[in-house]
């Protein structure tokens, strides 16, 4: 997985329990779907750049804005395919350690940054 295979893949459309792709949720409530040929588990996460940090984490986070979004949509890549909760995840670290068990690619359009995130394959 690369970000040139990744990337593009994607779209929004309105909420719909019939497309079968790859959805996440924007604070606004827009969803983003990531369409996709790629084998594989996946995982997907977004959020706006520019967010506040939330205050349960800004005691902890002395960069951008930008990067601890940047870093929080990769946490929740890894939750999600890891089946780890998010919460202990990070207070166990944050940023999240790399995860051998996931390959991830990061992207920024716009306001939003989005992590796309794979199971890599077990040995
Ligand atoms: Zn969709």
């Amino acid at each position: 997985m690369t970000a040139a295979n990744a990337v593009p893949a994607r779209a929004s459309h309105p909420p719909s329990a019939a497309c079968r792709s790859l959805h996440t949720y924007l604070p606004t409530g827009a969803q983003l779907c990531w369409r996709h040929e790629l084998p594989g588990s996946f995982a997907l996460d977004a959020e706006f750049v520019a967010a506040a940090v939330p205050s349960a984490l800004a005691a902890r986070w002395s960069g951008t804005r930008a990067g601890f979004w940047q870093a929080w949509v990769a946490a929740e890549v890894v939750a999600k395919l890891t089946g780890t909760p998010i919460l202990p995840l990070v207070a166990a670290g944050f940023p999240v350690p790399e995860d051998s068990r996931v390959e991830m690619v990061n992207a920024t359009r716009q306001d939003v940054v989005v992590c796309f995130g794979r199971l890599r394959a077990q040995p």
